[in-house]
């Protein structure tokens, strides 16, 4: 199975994978550059995947229907323009043979679903993970309809997948988190040496992604509100509270702020 990540607006990705005759697409917020993959790649779409109804996750939809050979999953509980297949928490799809169990991961908005691959005993790479804008490389989506609690619950049910998955995130905002993850743990080498890296793939165009939950899990203050170093960084920003849901709410007002 081939991944390809879409670039789209300014900072979105269309995760894009295919067998060589046919492709599943997942947050299609534009259908101009789905369609100019399927044409170059000469593929035949077989379903849409949608984690979340922000209009950059599924604006394209109405425009690819017509070249639609399968059904648009999305989550149940979210209003968007059918028909849809609504999965629930707990749910499992097969789209062109992969098996992927639905998560639900609120916050961000708040019916927001991720597609955890359920991993193939013989597959080479990691299983894949199409987690909308709840999860970011060094970062995560802002909350918008739920709470700091939840959003916090949702990156921990993602977090507790295999270290190899490889996560695919819906926009590349790699570097501008790694800034922040810098300021938030100065010390940790691996947010230095990963801006590096990113840094050199973006200069030569290419994604920062997918990241794999491995990586994150040493680079992504949001996934590391229990580290003495990020405890620190959040009470120095004037909140009160210890806990990790406390410490998770004080780093992402911080850095709603940051720039
Ligand atoms: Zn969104
Ligand atoms: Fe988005």
């Amino acid at each position: 199975m081939d991944l390809v990540a879409l670039p789209a607006f300014a900072d979105n990705y269309i995760w894009l994978f295919h067998d060589g005759a046919q492709a599943v697409v997942v947050d299609p917020g534009d259908a101009a550059p789905v369609l100019d993959a399927l044409d170059r790649l000469h593929l035949r779409l077989a379903a849409i995947l949608v984690t979340h109804h922000h209009a950059d996750h599924v604006g394209g939809i109405p425009a690819l229907r017509p070249r639609l050979q399968g059904p648009v999953y999305g989550p149940a509980r979210e209003d968007i323009e059918g028909p849809l297949q609504r999965l629930h928490d707990g749910e499992q799809i097969e789209v062109l043979g992969l098996h992927f169990t639905v998560i639900d991961v609120p916050g961000h908005t708040a019916g927001h679903i991720a597609y955890a691959q359920v991993a193939a005993p013989q597959a080479p790479d990691g299983p894949l993970l199409f987690c909308g804008d709840t999860l970011f490389s060094a970062g995560c989506g802002r909350i918008f309809e739920g709470t700091a609690a939840q959003m916090h619950a949702s990156l921990g049910r993602l977090s507790a997948l295999s270290g190899q998955t490889r996560v695919c995130s819906a926009h590349e905002y790699t570097l501008a988190n790694l800034a922040f993850a810098a300021a938030v743990e100065p010390a940790n080498d691996a947010v230095h040496a990963h801006a590096q890296h990113c840094r050199a793939l973006r200069e030569q165009g290419q994604p920062t992604l997918p990241s794999t939950l491995a990586l994150e899990l040493r680079i992504n203050p949001f996934l590391r509100c229990s580290e003495p170093d990020v405890i620190a960084a959040a009470r120095a920003q004037g909140t009160a509270g210890r806990t990790p849901v406390d410490v998770f709410a004080a780093l992402r007002e911080w850095k709603n702020r940051f720039r």
